[in-house]
């Protein structure tokens, strides 16, 4: 979610004449675009503002921008602790980006973070933004901001907000714009996208609206205007929407609640030739009581039957996930629970993570039961040991198969080799002899496999990058 504000953010300096720049020295403008999800996040903002106040002193025309969940947690301790930050914005002012720029260039430090409730929809999901994508073929697609959820852990829903859905048919012209400038790969964002719709659903269900055609059309998509409205859209509508849009080659979406894992959901993923075959499933625990005093709604054997449904309607599933260890009041027994569901599952990969209390958080009140820190990185080592084995085994799994890749570029560390990421996101370099350019869709055999990537051979170009190349001005207009 904070790339792709970083993308937007970019996108608006570059339209209002901007160049980007990879040295601090060189930079007119520097932004700080923070995550608070967990607590490294401060320190690193507070690091990095550290660093650059010398910078400042040397060059005060320089500005710096800080902006993101941090910024709308901390709002003006940010100005306290670093009085040298010109911009403090928040999560939901990323539209405003060089207006208050250019308002603190005249009445120096501004600060300015609102809430979501009082923006409209198109300063919530800026479609007409300029982005800067990092790439050219792959972008992201916001289709919700916030999250209804309460999870005891989790400060998302204090710094993004309640869940608001961006309507359909602007989510289908949105992903039909970015396939007609070339880009083949999309993935759908949202804190829980399986929910996706069901704001638009009650909006369009509430008596004191009534919706003209072409208006329903753009909430909830032309699909559904003569046939059953009710509880429409669905996220399993518009994954078969955008995954069916021409040019668009593969479609991936993260993140769903397992709660809300429907069966349609799993049946659009099956029938939709361009979703891939991967789906990152956020475990968190594999214990109930953990589960419970989470308030994540499901239960360790809940979980298992969805992977199973999964599994059964999907074929080849990659399966990755997200798990936190050291949950307070976690025992030994509750932490071999979530061993045991991770080595059943046998995760494709999984993001772990240590409980990292966020202030004003339920989980954060309960001190007495936190767990010792050492105890939590024991537990955390274990863990990847079991993770290892198994991404290990699944990546092995691949050796002798022909899988899809999207070529990335050359390779980092051999300049003989190409990169590229298979269905299930897993990293593969390949040797190609002839230049490819990112974008190229191929097969490629794999003939190896460690931990973290994959090796293969090069079989065949399936579909030539469309994209049109960048090239970088930099030299400035007519004098
Ligand atoms: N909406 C997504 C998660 C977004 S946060 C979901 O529900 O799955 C990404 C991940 O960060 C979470 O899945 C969780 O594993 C981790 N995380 C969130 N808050 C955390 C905290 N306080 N301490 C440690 N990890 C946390
Ligand atoms: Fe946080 Fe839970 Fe919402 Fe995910 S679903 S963003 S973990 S509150």
């Amino acid at each position: 979610m904070n790339e792709n504000d970083s993308e937007r953010i970019a996108g608006l300096l570059v339209e209002d004449g901007m160049v980007p720049t990879d040295s601090a020295e060189d930079a007119d403008v520097i932004v700080l675009n923070t995550c608070c999800i967990r607590e490294n996040a401060d320190n690193k903002l507070y690091g990095a503002l550290g660093n650059l106040k010398s910078l400042k002193a040397d060059r005060p025309e320089v500005q710096i921008l800080v902006g993101g969940c941090l910024a709308q947690k901390d709002k003006d301790l940010i100005q306290q602790r670093a009085g040298h930050v010109d911009v403090v914005m928040g999560t939901f002012n990323v539209h405003r980006t060089t207006e208050l720029l250019a308002q603190a260039r005249v009445e120096g430090p501004v600060m300015e973070v609102l809430e979501a409730a009082v923006l409209d929809e198109n300063e919530l999901f800026p479609t007409g933004l300029p982005t800067d994508r990092a790439v050219d073929y792959q972008s992201w697609v916001t289709i919700q901001v916030g999250c209804d959820n309460s999870c005891a852990f989790c400060i998302v829903p204090a710094v993004r907000g309640p869940e608001i859905s961006k309507p359909f048919g602007d989510l289908v012209a949105e992903v039909e714009g970015l396939a007609a400038d070339g880009v083949s790969e999309i993935t759908l964002l949202g804190q829980n996208v399986n929910s996706y719709g069901r704001d638009l659903a009650l909006r369009l269900r509430s008596a004191d609206h009534h919706f003209e055609e072409r208006e329903f059309e753009r909430i909830a998509g032309a699909e559904w205007t003569h046939g059953d409205r009710r509880a429409r859209p669905l996220f399993a509508d518009l994954l078969r929407a955008v995954g069916s849009v021409e040019g668009i080659h593969r479609v991936r979406y993260t993140s769903p609640h397992p709660k809300d894992l429907r069966p349609e959901i799993i049946a659009a993923m099956a029938e939709t030739d361009s979703v891939c075959e991967h789906l990152h499933l956020p475990l968190q625990s594999g214990s109930d009581t953990v589960l419970a005093a989470m308030h994540r709604g499901y239960t360790a054997e809940r979980f298992l039957d969805k992977v199973r449904l999964a599994r059964a309607a999907i074929d080849d599933l990659a399966i990755t996930s997200d798990i936190i260890v050291g949950f307070p009041g976690e025992t030994e027994q509750d932490f071999l629970g979530t061993l045991e569901v991770a080595a059943e599952v046998g995760f494709d990969a999984v993001y772990t993570f240590i409980y990292s209390p966020r202030p004003g958080t339920e989980a954060a009140e309960m001190v007495e039961s936190f767990v010792d820190h050492a105890v939590a990185v024991e537990r955390m080592e274990r863990l990847r040991a079991v993770v290892e084995r198994s991404s290990l085994r699944a990546n092995q799994a691949r050796i002798g198969r022909t899988d899809e890749v999207l070529v990335e570029g050359v390779s980092k560390r051999n300049p003989e080799m190409l990169t590229g990421r298979t269905r299930h996101n897993k990293l593969i370099h390949f040797p190609s002899s002839s230049k490819i350019r990112p974008g190229t869709y191929a097969k490629v055999e794999v003939t190896d496999a460690s931990l973290n990537h994959m090796l293969g051979e090069l079989i065949e170009i399936t579909h030539p990058a469309r994209h049109r190349t960048k090239i970088p001005v930099l030299a400035a207009g007519p004098q």
